[in-house]
């Protein structure tokens, strides 16, 4: 098979920071494209500036560079979303559409584009949120990418353009910082608990979200990738479920290495938006049809973010006991 060649948007935040060494390790760094709103990167994979909302360009770039797949993860996250509503839709769901046409019109093979937990919003169940829950999102965040899921199956459905998606839990990784997203507080955690052992979060102490560690979660979305056509069931956006916690459970996941580190709660605007979201994910269709299978639980995510980030900021690693 011939190997892809890949545009990644948005590829300087938390996910495609991560996501660009991952494929170029997999591909050959020849075969990635990274781009993003900044005029220069540091120059260690290929790259170019492109504001999604500008599809002249992005048409440019697909068909110089010869794309054969995109992954779109331009966007304004949940919270940051929220304090400019249209820029929200604007970005999410005009620079989704670009993307779309853009990839119809080079008859790119395949399109990734990351939806949210943040598409459900009140009346589903929350403590096992299955793929076809009622979907009624409470921020701007989760409206576009609502409507972004129905374009991509439309896509599909209308045009035959392979777009494929995951609804993504929230991301914790040590390699990159997260970018105004209600999740948030389970990477910062962490650097405070390496730097100062102390931290004041902003979601109360039993909220319990869906989360997934940044290895999953770059494995997962390879793994939808490479799936064959006819395996993929789901053209709107697969459910996936890596591990749920809450704050106090993480805290006292983090003190079995750190014992000295304490948790104060002062909750904010981003404690009403978590609120509304799945605690637990019903993923069964992604298992199902990509064999999906999450490797990190509570207490392996933290001991490698642990360990990883002890060796940042130049601290011991100790076992716990
Ligand atoms: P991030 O905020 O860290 O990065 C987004 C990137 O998009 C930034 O580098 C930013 O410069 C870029 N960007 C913003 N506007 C742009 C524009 N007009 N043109 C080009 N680039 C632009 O986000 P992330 O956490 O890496 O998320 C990536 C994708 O995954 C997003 O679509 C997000 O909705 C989705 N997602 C993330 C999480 C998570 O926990 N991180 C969870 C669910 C879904």
């Amino acid at each position: 098979m011939t190997k892809p060649k890949i545009l990644i948007t948005g590829a300087n935040g938390q996910i495609g920071q991560v996501l660009s060494v991952q494929l170029a390790k997999k591909y050959g760094k020849e075969q990635i494209l990274r781009t993003d709103l900044a005029q220069n990167d540091d120059g260690l994979l290929p790259y170019k500036s492109l504001d999604v909302l500008d599809k002249s360009r992005m048409a440019q770039i697909v068909e110089q560079h010869q794309i054969t797949q995109i992954y779109h993860l331009a966007a304004l996250l949940s919270a940051s979303g929220e304090k400019n509503i249209h820029k929200t839709w604007d970005i999410n769901f005009n620079g989704l559409v670009h993307v779309l046409d853009v990839a119809k019109e080079f008859s790119v093979d395949r399109v990734f584009f990351p939806s949210s937990i943040a598409v459900y919003g009140s009346g589903f169940n929350k403590s096992f949120t299955a793929q076809n829950d009622f979907r009624n999102p409470s921020t701007m965040y989760g409206i576009t990418k609502v409507a972004g899921e129905s374009w991509g199956n439309y896509y599909w459905m209308k045009y035959g353009l392979d777009v494929r998606s995951i609804r993504y839990p929230g991301i914790i990784g040590y390699q990159s910082l997260p970018g105004g997203g209600t999740t948030d507080y389970a990477v910062d955690i962490f650097h405070e608990a390496l730097k100062s052992e102390k931290y004041t979060c902003f979601l109360e102490s039993a909220t319990r979200l869906p989360m997934i560690y940044m290895d999953d979660a770059i494995r997962a979305t390879i793994e939808l990738m490479e799936a064959s056509t006819e395996n993929i069931s789901v053209r709107t956006s697969y459910n996936l479920q890596g591990l749920s916690f809450t704050p106090a459970e993480l805290a006292e996941e983090i003190r079995k290495h750190r014992p000295n580190f304490t948790i104060e709660y002062h909750p904010d605007f981003r404690q009403e938006i978590a609120a509304q979201w799945p605690e637990i994910m019903d993923d069964q269709l992604a298992r199902n049809d990509w064999s999906w299978k999450p490797a990190f639980d509570l207490s392996e995510m933290t001991k490698d973010m642990i360990l990883n980030l002890s060796k940042k900021y130049n601290k011991d690693y100790v076992e716990p006991n």
